[in-house]
C-alpha cells in the first residue's frame, strides 16, 4: 500500500436527479473529496473506466444504462468500490444491487451525514489514498462521550441507548456548539434534503434527546430552544 500521494480521493457521483447530484457533490467536495459527476449510467462508466475513482456513489434508476448494469459492468474489471443509491423501499434494488457486486446500499432519501460516514468506512476499509482531514472518534462535551465510529454516547459512566437519528443529531450538535440551526437546516443535514417528515420530526427528536442528556428536560441548558429561530446547543 502506497502512502506517497496526498491527493485527495476521487469519488464519481452517478445520479440524474439534478438537485440530489448537486447536494451530493457538495457535500463530498466540503469533506474534501475530489468530486466527478455523470448524470446517465452510460457517461457514468465511462468516467469510471477513464478517472479510476476511488469510490463511486451510484443511482439505480438511470437514463442511458441502469445502475444494476453500470455496477455489473465495473466489476468484470474493477474493485471499486461501490454504493447504490436506491429508491425508496425498493428491496428488489438493493438485492439486486448487491448482487452485482456493490458494497454497500443507503436508501433515500438519506441524510448526508449517514452517507459520509458510509463513504469514510468504505474507503478506509478499501485502503484508499490519504483520507480527508480525519475528525476525532470520540467527541467529548461536558459528561457526554460520543464514539462516532462504534455509535455510542456514554453519560457519565452509563451508555445511552439512542435511535440512529438521535445519534445523528447529538452528533451534529456536538460538532457545531454554540450555533442556531433552523429545523430545516436540521432536516437537510440529519436527515436529507428530500426528506418530507416535516419539521415535527426534529421537534420529536429534540425532545427524546433531551431526555436522555439534560439533567431537567424541561428546562433544557445544552439544547436551547431559540424562538422564532430553532435550536442551539451549548456545548
Ligand atoms: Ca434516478
Amino acid at each position: 500500500m502506497t502512502t506517497s500521494t496526498a491527493a485527495p480521493p476521487r469519488v464519481l457521483v452517478v445520479e440524474d436527479e439534478e438537485s440530489l447530484l448537486f447536494t451530493l457533490a457538495h457535500s463530498l467536495k466540503r469533506e474534501g473529496y475530489t468530486v466527478v459527476t455523470a448524470s446517465r449510467g452510460d457517461d457514468g462508466l465511462r468516467l469510471a473506466r477513464e478517472q479510476k475513482p476511488d469510490l463511486i456513489l451510484l443511482d439505480v434508476m438511470l437514463p442511458g444504462i441502469d445502475g444494476i448494469q453500470v455496477c455489473r459492468m465495473l466489476r468484470r474489471d474493477s474493485d471499486v468500490p461501490i454504493i447504490m443509491l436506491t429508491a425508496l423501499g425498493g428491496e428488489s434494488d438493493r438485492v439486486a444491487g448487491l448482487d452485482t457486486g456493490a458494497d454497500d446500499y443507503i436508501a433515500k432519501p438519506f441524510g448526508m451525514r449517514e452517507l459520509m460516514a458510509r463513504v469514510r468506512a468504505l474507503l478506509r476499509r478499501s485502503g484508499a489514498r490519504a483520507q480527508p482531514e480525519a475528525e476525532p472518534p470520540v467527541v467529548i462535551s461536558g459528561d457526554l462521550q460520543v464514539d462516532r465510529d462504534r455509535r455510542e454516547v456514554v453519560r457519565g459512566g452509563e451508555v445511552l441507548r439512542m435511535k440512529p437519528k438521535e445519534f445523528e443529531l447529538l452528533l451534529f450538535f456536538l460538532q457545531h456548539p454554540g450555533r442556531v440551526f433552523s429545523r430545516e437546516q436540521i432536516l437537510n443535514e440529519v436527515w436529507g434534503h428530500d426528506f418530507d417528515g416535516g419539521h415535527r420530526t426534529v421537534d420529536v427528536h429534540i425532545r427524546w434527546l433531551r431526555q436522555k442528556v439534560e439533567d431537567d428536560p424541561s428546562n433544557p441548558v445544552r439544547i436551547r430552544t431559540i424562538r422564532g429561530s430553532g435550536y442551539l446547543f451549548e456545548g
